[in-house]
């Protein structure tokens, strides 16, 4: 996968047509709180890195949501290394890679925390707002939460994507990556 393939500028619409929700949930609550926890930047920070969004933008966008919470002088003091760290430009020089949805799964978020699967880590009211929020119609809302009921978390997600793009997704949804080039490749088509 090459990096440097989005550009700032197109991240919002980006979020809104092509993201799946575990990293739309981050991206909205970063863009409403200007703060993510340790867990969350990094779901988020290396899924962007994974789509494509370089070194330098990155902390760009970082850098305009944390400086507006705790201000320009912390952001650089605190989090632009952490940033910098993922792309391997800091410390071992290890190039991160993005996480996978059996990761994302298994993960435990606490209160406040805003990482994971919101397939497996929301409560049946929040996922279905979140559902109807992204657009998914209530005969697919039903299967989708049919998955969920069997702890088909993937599934889950599949059926969103297919709900979504009113297209097939054969091969299953098994990295948030994979959905988003996905999602961009029916888009783009
Ligand atoms: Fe994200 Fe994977 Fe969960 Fe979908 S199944 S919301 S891509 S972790």
């Amino acid at each position: 996968k090459e990096y440097g393939e989005i550009s700032l500028k197109d991240i919002d619409q980006l979020a809104k047509s092509s993201f799946p929700l575990c990293m739309r949930h981050l991206y909205e609550k970063l863009r409403e709180d200007h703060h993510l926890k340790h867990a969350g930047r990094m779901q988020l920070g290396l899924f962007l890195k994974g789509v494509g969004l370089n070194v330098d933008d990155s902390l760009a966008f970082w850098r305009e949501e944390f400086s507006k919470k705790v201000g320009l002088e912390k952001f650089e003091k605190n989090y632009a290394y952490n940033i910098r760290h993922n792309y391997g430009k800091e410390g071992k020089k290890t190039d991160y890679t993005p996480y996978s949805c059996q990761k994302i799964i298994l993960s435990t978020p606490g209160v406040g925390d805003h990482h994971g699967c919101p397939y497996r880590h929301f409560g049946e009211e929040n996922l279905r707002a979140a559902l109807s929020r992204m657009g998914v119609n209530s005969r697919a809302m039903e299967d989708v939460m049919g998955k969920v009921r069997n702890r088909d978390y993937q599934l889950a997600c599949t059926l969103t994507f297919e709900a979504l793009h009113a297209a097939p997704c054969d091969a299953g949804i098994n990295h948030p990556n994979q959905y988003f080039s996905d999602s961009q490749k029916l888009l783009k088509a």
